[in-house]
C-alpha cells in the first residue's frame, strides 16, 4: 500500500493532463436553449423586430427624415423595463467613441480605406420623437446607442410598438459603409433606429458601434418606403411593391425577361444611363418595398445607374452601376457565378433578389444587397463582388454577433471566397493559386509577440485583416483539407448553416455542431486557432532501420498540433504517402512512426509535402537533411 501522500501525487497524475493540448476546452455548458451538439436547444428563442419605415431624401440639404414603426415581440423568458436601440449614425457626432478618439483609417491589403470618422464630418442623428402608444419615453443616448425607459414592464410573450421620427445629414463620405457622392449617388446602410439584439447569453448587446466591429442585430419584416427626386433609380434589400408606379412599361419587359435568362439583359442601357442622368425631372417620385426575414435594410439611388439584371435558380441577379464604370459590364455574370456557387455548395440561397451596386464604399453588404467599388483588375474586382455576396450566407443567413466575433462572419465568408473564386477563375494560375496567399499572409502577419489570437474583440484588433479575415480562412482550409477531408468538413459547414439560419450562434454552437456532425473531438484545433497564437513546427529528427522496419523518428516542436502526413520516398524512385491522425501525439510530443517497408530501401523522408501547413520551419520537414 502506498502512503497516503503518494496516493495524492499519483491522483494528482492527471494534472499533468491539464497542459495537453488534447484538454477539454472549457466552452459554456449547454443548456435547453444552447444544445450539447450545437443546434439550437428545444427552448431556443430570440427577439422580433419588424420595421415600417417611410423615409424621404431631400438631395438640396442632404437630409434624410424618417418616421419608423417598430413592433418589438419579447420572445425571451424576461421581463423587460427598458431597451436598447441603436443609433449608428451618432457615430458622427461629438459624442461617439470614434468621433473622440478620431483615429486614422483601417487600412485592409489590397488598398480598401475604411475612415469610420467620415474623414472628419460631423453629424449624427436627431431623435425627434420615440413614443409608444401616443407617449413619449424617457430614454438617455450614450453616443451610437440609447436606452428608453418603457411605460410599463413587457412582460415575456408581450409585444410593444414603438412611434420614431427622426432625422440625419447624409454624410458625405460616409465612413467606410455608407456616404454619398454629391447629390447623385446614395449608399445607405445604418440609416434608422433599430433594436439592439437581446440574447441568451449577454441579455442586451449594447456595445457601441466604433466602426471595426460590425452589426448584431434582430431578424424581422421590413416595409419600407423611400421618397426620392423623380429622376433617381433605387436598389433596394426587398422587393419593390409599386412597379407601376416606379418603372415603365419598357423596364417591366426587361425584367421579364431577365428572370428568364441566365445571361445579362439590360434594363438600362449605357446611353439610356446618360441620357436620363442628364434629364431634369421635377417633383419626387415613391419607392416602396418589402422584405421578409432580414436582420437589415439598406438601400441605393442615383439617376445614372445604369442596370443588368439576369437570373438563377428563381433569384433576381442584379447590377447597378454608373456609366464610367467599365469593368462592371462583367459584374453581372461574376454575380450570377457567386449566388449559384454558393447556394449550391453551403445552401439555398432564401431571398428573392441578390443586387450589388458599384460606388463610392469600398465593400459592404446588407441582406441582398451589397456595395461594391469598380476595380479595374478583373481578379481583384471578382474578389470585393464575391466577398461582399458572401456575407449573405454569413452573416444574413447565419446571424452571428459581429461586433465580438468578427471571425465568425468576415473569415467564414473569407474561406468560401477561395472556393468562388477558385471556381470562377478555374484553370488559370490565380484560380490554381490563390488560397496559397493565406501561407504567405501567415508569414507576414502571424509574428510572434505581435499577433493576436483570432477572438479577438475587433476594436482591440491591431491586424484585423489577419485576424478577423485570414487566419479564420487559413484555419478553415487546415481543417477542411488536413484533418476532416472535403466531404465531412463540408456535410458539417453545411449543417451549421442550415441549424443557424435566421438565428444567433455563439462559438460554442459553431464548435460542437462541426464535432458533431464530423464526429471528432476538436477541442485542440480550436484551442490553438482560436484562442491562441501557438505555432506549428513538425520535424522529422531522424529515420533508422531494424530489419525490415523502418523507424521514423518525429517530433512536434511547436505548441500546436496537427496531424503529419508523411511521404516515404524510396531508393527505388517510388513514393507512399501516410497519414498519420492526430492520436499520434497522445502521449507526448515525439513519435516513433514505425514502417514495415517489405525490405524497399528509404531514402527520404518529407512532412507535409504539398505544404498545406503554415509550419514555422520547414527546412525540419525532410530527412536527410
Ligand atoms: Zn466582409
Amino acid at each position: 500500500m502506498l502512503p497516503f501522500a503518494a496516493v495524492l501525487l499519483a491522483l494528482q497524475g492527471p494534472v499533468v493532463s491539464d497542459t495537453s493540448p488534447f484538454r477539454a476546452l472549457p466552452l459554456p455548458a449547454p443548456n435547453r436553449v444552447r444544445g450539447p451538439s450545437g443546434a439550437p436547444g428545444p427552448d431556443y428563442w430570440q427577439q422580433r423586430a419588424d420595421y415600417v419605415i417611410r423615409a424621404a431624401l431631400d438631395t438640396a440639404g442632404s437630409l434624410l427624415h424618417g418616421t419608423e414603426r417598430i413592433h418589438y415581440e419579447n420572445h425571451s423568458p424576461d421581463t423587460l423595463r427598458f431597451v436598447w436601440v441603436q443609433i449608428e449614425q451618432n457615430i458622427f457626432s461629438k459624442n461617439s467613441v470614434t468621433y473622440a478618439l478620431n483615429q486614422p483609417p483601417l487600412h485592409f491589403a489590397g488598398g480598401a480605406v475604411f475612415d469610420f470618422t467620415g474623414k472628419g464630418f460631423v453629424g449624427g442623428i436627431t431623435i425627434e420623437q420615440f413614443r409608444s402608444a401616443g407617449r413619449e419615453l424617457d430614454r438617455t443616448e450614450y453616443g451610437t446607442m440609447m436606452r428608453a425607459e418603457l411605460p410599463r414592464p413587457l412582460a415575456p410573450k408581450g409585444t410593444i410598438a414603438f412611434d420614431v421620427a427622426w432625422h440625419f445629414p447624409v454624410p458625405p463620405y460616409g465612413g467606410g459603409r455608407m456616404g454619398r457622392i454629391g447629390t447623385r449617388l446614395y449608399e445607405m446602410g445604418q440609416w434608422y433606429p433599430r433594436m439592439v439584439v437581446y440574447d441568451d447569453v449577454h441579455g442586451w448587446n449594447p456595445l457601441p458601434y466604433i466602426g471595426a466591429g460590425e452589426f448584431y442585430l434582430e431578424y424581422g419584416d421590413f416595409d419600407v418606403t423611400l421618397t426620392l427626386p423623380a429622376g433617381f433609380v433605387v436598389a433596394a434589400t426587398g422587393t419593390v411593391q409599386n412597379p407601376l408606379a416606379v418603372w415603365a412599361p419598357a423596364t417591366r419587359a426587361r425584367l421579364a425577361r431577365a428572370r428568364r435568362s441566365a445571361e445579362r439583359v439590360q434594363i438600362i442601357t449605357k446611353d439610356e444611363a446618360v441620357t436620363s442622368g442628364a434629364a431634369r425631372r421635377p417633383g419626387t417620385k415613391t419607392w416602396h418595398f418589402a422584405a421578409r426575414r432580414v436582420r437589415d435594410f439598406a438601400w441605393a439611388a442615383s439617376p445614372d445607374y445604369r442596370w443588368d439584371a439576369s437570373a438563377w435558380n428563381g433569384v433576381l441577379i442584379e447590377t447597378f452601376y454608373r456609366p464610367s464604370a467599365a469593368p462592371w459590364e462583367e459584374a453581372n455574370r461574376m454575380a450570377w457565378f457567386t449566388i449559384k456557387h454558393f447556394s449550391e455548395t453551403w445552401g439555398m440561397y432564401p431571398w428573392p433578389h441578390a443586387t450589388t451596386v458599384e460606388g463610392l464604399v469600398e465593400g459592404m453588404e446588407y441582406p441582398m444587397l451589397t456595395f461594391v467599388p469598380a476595380i479595374e483588375k478583373r481578379e481583384d474586382q471578382y474578389w470585393v463582388l464575391t466577398h461582399e455576396f458572401g456575407h449573405e450566407w454569413f452573416p444574413m443567413m447565419v446571424g452571428s454577433d459581429e461586433r465580438r466575433y468578427p471571425w465568425m462572419d468576415e473569415g467564414f465568408n473569407s474561406f468560401i471566397d477561395y472556393g468562388s473564386a477558385e471556381g470562377y477563375f478555374k484553370g488559370t494560375a490565380y484560380g490554381d493559386t490563390v488560397r496559397r496567399e493565406l501561407l504567405t499572409a501567415y508569414g507576414v502577419s502571424a509574428v510572434p509577440g505581435n499577433e493576436q489570437p483570432l477572438i479577438t474583440n475587433p476594436v482591440e484588433s491591431r491586424d484585423l485583416a489577419w485576424t478577423a479575415y485570414q487566419k479564420p480562412a487559413l484555419m478553415l482550409t487546415v481543417l477542411r483539407d488536413a484533418v476532416l477531408g472535403k466531404e465531412t468538413f463540408e456535410r458539417a459547414l453545411r449543417e451549421y448553416v442550415r441549424r443557424w439560419t435566421f438565428k444567433h450562434p455563439q462559438p460554442a454552437d459553431f464548435f460542437r455542431t462541426i464535432e458533431n456532425v464530423s464526429g471528432r473531438n476538436l477541442d485542440w484545433f480550436w484551442r490553438a486557432w482560436v484562442y491562441t497564437t501557438a505555432r506549428l513546427d513538425q520535424a522529422v529528427d531522424s529515420v533508422g532501420t531494424a530489419g525490415d522496419t523502418t523507424f521514423v523518428f518525429l517530433s512536434n516542436r511547436g505548441q500546436m498540433v496537427l496531424p503529419v502526413t508523411l511521404e516515404l520516398r524510396y531508393a527505388d524512385g517510388s513514393n507512399e504517402r501516410r497519414e498519420l491522425p492526430i492520436e499520434m501525439w497522445n502521449l507526448g510530443s515525439r513519435f516513433t512512426s514505425r514502417i514495415r517497408t517489405g525490405g524497399k530501401a528509404i531514402a527520404g523522408v518529407v512532412l507535409d509535402p504539398q505544404a498545406i501547413y503554415p509550419d514555422v520551419d520547414r527546412a525540419n520537414n525532410r530527412w536527410p537533411r
